[in-house]
């Protein structure tokens, strides 16, 4: 069997195409454009890309959004403090701090800062909490994005068994929710892998739905799936490659070439869950501009 591609491309497109739209009819009713504040802490190369490509997608969809550079240098008291200006700033409707941050300081607590209701990242202890008891939240945009893809190609996930690898707070935990879920979407039985995870292999290889969200390239290969399996490989790696003018080239967590062979459907990397992530920031800055999720 080769694999179908889940074509994230073009998922993403269509989402963003919906939230370009609905933000033309928004404004067309007298509202003013959705404005969407991003806060860059120091010069990470990765995170100027991510940033790039969220500032280029709210352009597109008629958002509006500014960037604040912040040099690596600033204490967790000036920042925190930039955080809670732009919270009681009414123009501003979701606040991103693009991550990693510098060592020195604590992404929980910079997180914490943000006003709940403007977390269009969904990574706020309120928003993962009510995402884990089935209220209305802000979601993790990676977790989300890969829902919207299972809804597109009608893959179901009822009954399944759904194996996760990797236990982050902003992919491989929300994604296990999500699927676990009993109302609504999800309903797959769940298992979550981490580092620690003994015997990997007997996990994955039990899988119907195979998410790998583990930062490690190649981990997943051919042989440690089963035939017919989805596999949502999550993970952007760069790896040295002298043949690319950049010097890299990016891969997933999965080994594309073989697992393809057993799977019936993949995402690939680049191309598969990557620029969902970005629409649904789209679609959860437009939900925060409308106070969809969290009424005044
Ligand atoms: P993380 O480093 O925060 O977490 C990695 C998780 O994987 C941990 O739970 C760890 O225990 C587990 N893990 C590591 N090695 C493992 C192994 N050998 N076996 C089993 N589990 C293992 O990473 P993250 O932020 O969740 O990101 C994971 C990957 O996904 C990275 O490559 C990242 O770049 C990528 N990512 C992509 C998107 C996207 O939009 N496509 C979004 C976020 C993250």
């Amino acid at each position: 069997m080769s694999a179908k591609i889940i074509d994230g491309k073009k998922v993403a497109k269509l989402t963003r195409e919906e939230v370009r739209q609905d933000v033309e009819d928004w404004v067309k009713d007298g509202n003013r454009a959705p404005f969407l504040q991003v806060v860059l802490v120091g010069t990470n190369p990765a995170s100027d890309v991510y940033v790039g490509a969220k500032t280029r997608a709210c352009k597109e969809v008629g958002i509006q959004t500014d960037t604040k550079r912040l040099p690596d240098t600033i204490s967790a008291k000036e920042l925190k403090s930039t955080i809670h200006k732009l919270n009681n700033d009414d123009s501003v409707d979701g606040i991103l701090v693009q991550l990693p941050l510098p060592n020195h300081l604590s992404a929980h607590d910079v997180i914490e800062a943000i006003d709940y209701r403007k977390d269009v990242d969904g990574f706020h202890p309120m928003n993962v909490g009510r995402l884990t008891v089935g209220e209305p939240s802000f979601r993790s945009c990676t977790p989300a994005g890969i829902m919207e893809l299972f809804k597109h190609y009608s893959i179901p996930s009822k009954s399944k068994h759904a194996v996760i690898v990797g236990a982050s707070n902003i992919v491989g935990r929300p994604i296990s929710i999500l699927l676990n879920k009993e109302e609504g979407e999800g309903k797959a039985t769940t298992t979550v892998c981490h580092k620690y995870t003994k015997d990997l292999t007997r996990h994955t290889i039990s899988a119907d739905i195979l998410v790998v969200a583990a930062g490690q390239p190649n981990l997943i290969k051919g042989e440690m799936v089963k035939e017919g399996c989805v596999v949502v490989d999550v993970g952007i790696n760069r790896v040295a490659d002298e043949t690319k003018e950049k010097g890299y080239t990016l891969v997933g967590d999965c080994h594309f070439e073989s697992v393809k062979e057993k799977a019936s459907w993949i995402t690939p990397v680049p191309g598969g869950v990557g620029p969902m992530t970005v629409a649904m920031l789209m679609k959860n800055t437009l939900l925060a501009a409308k106070k969809s999720i969290y009424p005044e």
